[in-house]
Parts: structure tokens; C-alpha cells; sequence
């Protein structure tokens, strides 16, 4: 395994650069180069050719290796399978929206919680990532904004069509794995995120299936960031059948946990309730989670809450044996809430062309593989 230099302190950085009979300044450029997000050596343009070999040699920048990138149609949405270096994989989610850049990183190689509908878990967990490992994802994104070239176009992706492409702004904690059961390194990240690129406590998201001690890890940590909460069942019977951590911390738990964390920071609370529908033995789809009487059930477990639903029509996943709701299923249920003074919205689908969107982020990319 090659050495990371990422990792090193500078000091580290500097012995190693000096001990390949480099003057010192060079280290320093190097640095620049990696906090940037360099991908590999060739593109530091400042070193000679012959270093830049060298270094190639000996060493990688990153702790993350970009091993594929595939381009949603629409240009908006960026997914970059990366190799670790104990050679697991993992993902993670550029997105150009108009209120920014916004990136959906991975907390674990693989996940543990063994949600019915998912694709992250069903290897399950292989590890945590270290903070390096999560931070390496905005690197990876940040680059690509500032120097990522459309190969097929042939010229810098543009966001909106904007001149510039801007920075990453936004930060989302929903890619594989589950970031309360690796809680540490994810504030870890957090508190880098925020110093080292700028990036706004309240533009930072971290989504849980419901993990109570992590909650209360958060609020003990006091930053003002938003939670975002896996709900998908109104009932603890429903949810118990698709999530197993249901059988753990039940609906009421959890919910009590999200409210002292948003009462402390006067947040809105951001549901997930992903739309299900499933085939009967006569080949009709039938509603799961989304019938009208579980709309009333969710507007009933959710009155008088500052909370946001974000509805999700299931993103199809082959291994799983549900379908999604139709159009009209899935506004009726919008509807009867929205009828019920709860505020809820349905989350446009990003990159779903690209095995980008919700839950279809997987261990290996069995899909992309080829
Ligand atoms: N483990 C965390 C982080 C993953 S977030 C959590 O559970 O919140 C990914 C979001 O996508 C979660 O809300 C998850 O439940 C949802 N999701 C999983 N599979 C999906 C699918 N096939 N279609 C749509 N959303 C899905």
C-alpha cells in the first residue's frame, strides 16, 4: 500500500519530501495541491516532471480514489465510485442546484441497519470511514467543480449555466452507511468541513434511521446543524416490518430525541418518508406506506412539529421487492398532509439515470461495474 500523504502532518510531509532529496518548499506546494483535492501528482503543475513521476511512484495523494465518474444526462448530477485503500468502495453525490452545490457523502463502506428497501446494506457494513476518508468526498467534489471536464463535451461543466461553477456549499450525510453508528468521525468531519472549506453549520445535514444515543451525541455537541430523520412508517407495527433498528428505538423515542435537538438550535426538523408500493400475487400494485389512512397516521404523529417531509417515491433497487407508488398515489398523499397543516414536499429525483439517487448508492457498484 502506497503511503497517503493526505494523511500526514506536515512535519511528516516534509521528512517524506526531504528524504526523496527534495528542498522543503516543495512540501508546502504539495500541501496546497492536496487541499485543493488534487486527485494524483500529474496535475500539480508547479513540480517538475521528474518529481511528479517520482511521487507517482511512492505515493497516492488521497485516501480516496476515484475509480469511476458517470455524468447524469441532464449534466446536473456528478456520482464517483472511490476506492479506499484497503480497496473498499464507496460513493458519493455531486449535485449543482440553483440554491448551490450540494454533496452527498458516504459515513461507512456498506451499512449495518438492514433497511428492506436499500440498496447500501445489502453487503452489509464492511467499515467506518475515518474523518479523512468523509472529508477526501468534498475534496473529490470540489475539485471536479473547479477543474472536472465533461469528456464527451469536452469543455468544463458548467452548473446552470452559470461562468462559474462555484464551491461546494451544502453538505448532506446520506450516502451509504449510518452516521450515528460512527458518530465521532462524522463530527469529526463536520468541525473540518466547517473550518478548513467555510461550509455553514445550517448548510450541513445529517440523516439517521433514528439511532437515539447518536441523537443525543449531536445535542451534546451543539452545532446548529439539521437533522433529517428516516421515518417511512407512521406506526411502530409498519415501520418494524421494513426497518429492523425500529425494533430498537421505537417511533416515539426517536421523535422525542429529534425535538430536544431541534428545540436547542430553533430547527426545522426534516422528515424522509420514502413512498412504497409493492406487487400482489396478481401482479397489481398496492400501496404500502402511503395509503390515505397512513397519511392521516403520519399527519397525527407529526402535528404541532417545526418538520419539513420530504417524500420520496421509492427508487427502484432489483434486489428489492417493492415498486413505486403512481404519480397520483403519490400526490394524494402529499395532499392529505399538506390538507392536515403539515408542510411536505416531494424530493426530485436526482441522477436516478446513474444509480445516483436515494438509496440506490451501493458496496462494489455491482451496476457500473462493467
Ligand atoms: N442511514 C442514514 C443515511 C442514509 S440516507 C438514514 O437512514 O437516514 C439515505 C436516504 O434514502 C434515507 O432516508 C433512506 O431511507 C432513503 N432510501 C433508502 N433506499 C431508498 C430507495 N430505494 N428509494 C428512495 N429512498 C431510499
Amino acid at each position: 500500500m502506497k503511503p497517503i500523504l493526505f494523511n500526514f502532518t506536515d512535519g511528516e510531509l516534509e521528512k517524506f519530501i526531504t528524504d526523496m532529496g527534495q528542498p522543503r518548499f516543495r512540501a508546502k506546494q504539495i500541501r496546497e495541491w492536496l487541499n485543493r483535492g488534487a486527485p494524483d501528482f500529474s496535475v500539480m503543475k508547479n513540480l517538475p516532471d521528474a518529481l511528479r513521476h517520482d511521487l507517482d511512484a511512492v505515493a497516492q495523494t488521497l485516501p480516496v480514489k476515484i475509480v469511476k465518474k458517470l455524468q447524469s444526462s441532464d449534466g446536473e448530477t456528478t456520482k464517483f465510485l472511490l476506492e479506499l485503500n484497503d480497496c473498499e468502495q464507496i460513493e458519493c453525490v455531486l449535485m449543482r442546484t440553483t440554491y448551490g452545490n450540494s454533496v452527498c457523502v458516504s459515513s461507512q463502506a456498506g451499512c449495518a441497519m438492514g433497511c428492506k428497501f436499500c440498496a447500501s446494506t445489502l453487503l452489509g457494513l464492511k467499515r467506518d470511514l475515518t474523518v479523512n476518508e468523509i472529508f477526501s468526498q468534498i475534496l473529490v467534489a470540489q475539485w471536479e467543480l473547479r477543474c472536472g471536464r465533461d469528456a464527451a463535451r469536452e469543455r468544463p461543466i458548467r452548473a446552470n449555466g452559470d461562468a462559474n461553477n462555484g464551491d461546494v456549499s451544502h453538505i448532506v450525510v446520506m450516502g451509504t452507511g449510518e452516521p450515528l453508528q460512527n458518530t465521532e468521525n462524522v463530527i469529526g468531519f463536520c468541525e473540518r468541513a466547517n473550518r478548513d472549506m467555510g461550509i455553514g453549520w445550517r448548510r450541513i445535514t445529517i440523516s439517521t434511521c433514528g439511532i437515539v444515543p447518536g441523537i443525543h451525541e449531536l445535542i451534546a455537541w451543539g452545532r446548529p446543524i439539521n437533522l433529517a430523520i428516516s421515518l417511512h412508517a407512521p406506526t411502530d407495527e409498519l415501520r418494524g416490518q421494513i426497518m429492523p433498528i425500529n425494533n430498537k428505538y421505537k417511533l416515539a423515542e426517536v421523535l422525542a430525541a429529534a425535538d430536544e435537538f431541534t428545540a436547542l438550535h430553533n430547527r426545522q426538523l426534516m422528515i424522509e418518508y420514502i413512498l412504497l408500493a409493492r406487487k400482489n400475487a396478481n401482479g397489481d400494485v398496492e400501496l404500502f406506506n402511503c395509503t390515505p389512512e397512513y397519511a392521516e397516521k403520519l399527519s397525527e404523529l407529526l402535528r404541532g412539529k417545526n418538520c419539513m417531509v420530504n417524500l420520496i417515491p421509492w427508487n427502484a433497487v432489483d434486489e428489492r421487492d417493492f415498486a413505486s407508488p403512481s404519480g397520483n398515489a403519490v400526490h394524494r398523499f402529499q395532499d392529505i398532509l399538506i390538507k392536515n397543516g403539515i408542510h411536505a414536499r416531494i424530493r426530485r429525483e436526482r441522477g436516478s439515470d446513474i444509480g445516483s439517487a436515494c438509496g440506490q448508492l451501493r458496496l462494489g457498484n455491482k451496476k457500473h461495474a462493467e
